[in-house]
């Protein structure tokens, strides 16, 4: 059974139709590159995903339940308790050090500040930062600002990590490093990826890979499921 799933999902912006009819799925723990075209509605097929957008038609579920009926209280309380978001560029708060911004989704969920702080902590020596835990985002290279989003992203243990071309402003090699971390975090913590990128080389980290054209899933490859 699928972990998260859309069905026959249709979505448009005013006149543009960004989904035409996409289902997609994911099982527990399983790695999908979602690959297509600049424009095809690779992102837009992501936040309906991850309860960002509601679409106009078709269901998304999440351990069974449809996320696109649920209010946006509830969705807002799923992407933050259950989900793990990163994006091309980081996004860091930059007034916070890097190990609070690792520590933010802890805080928010309610764990006391120094424990939080403590698990943050783990994290640094995890993703090859000991040492940078005081930084700020604009004292920190691209690789290493995206590795403290992955930690951020990771820390509360998020059933699904939502990641859109989380390489895609780094240079080949750092974008390599990147991926073999979220991978291998992922793969340790039973994760479930869906993971947006136009990169074969980033792609052929996933256990699978679908791929989106003019708003459709039009192709799956790789492991059956
Ligand atoms: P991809 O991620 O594959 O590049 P997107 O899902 O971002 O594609 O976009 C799909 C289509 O929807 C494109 O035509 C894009 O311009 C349009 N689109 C995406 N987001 C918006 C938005 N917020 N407002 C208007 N049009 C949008
Ligand atoms: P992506 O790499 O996800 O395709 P884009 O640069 O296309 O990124 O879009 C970045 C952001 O702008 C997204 O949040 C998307 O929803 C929004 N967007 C994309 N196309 C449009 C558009 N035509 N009008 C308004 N917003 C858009």
């Amino acid at each position: 059974t699928a972990l998260i799933e859309a069905r026959d999902v249709t979505l448009s912006f005013g006149e543009t139709p960004a989904l035409r009819g996409a289902s997609f799925r994911a099982e527990a723990g399983e790695i999908v590159a979602v690959m297509g075209p600049s424009g095809s509605g690779k992102s837009t097929l992501l936040h309906c995903l991850a309860g960002i957008l509601v679409p106009d038609s078709g269901e998304v579920t999440f351990t069974g339940d449809r996320i696109d009926q649920m209010s946006e209280t509830r969705r807002s309380a799923l992407r933050r308790d259950r989900f793990g978001f990163v994006f091309q560029f980081g996004q860091l708060v930059p007034e916070l050090t890097a190990q609070e911004n690792v520590a933010l989704p802890l805080l928010l969920g309610g764990v006391r500040r120094a424990a939080a702080m403590e698990r943050a902590r783990v994290w640094f020596e995890r993703l090859g930062l000991s040492g940078m835990e005081g930084r700020r985002s604009g004292e920190l290279s691209g690789g290493q600002a995206q590795r403290v989003a992955l930690g951020r992203a990771l820390v509360a243990e998020p059933e699904v990590l939502f990641a859109d071309e989380p390489t895609g402003a780094l240079d080949s090699l750092t974008g390599e490093q990147v991926m073999e971390l979220l991978v291998g975090s992922a793969r340790e913590q039973g994760t479930t990826v869906v993971l947006v990128t136009h990169e074969p080389r980033v792609a052929a980290y996933a256990d699978r890979e679908v791929i989106v054209r003019d708003g459709r899933v039009a192709m799956t490859e790789g492991v059956a499921s």
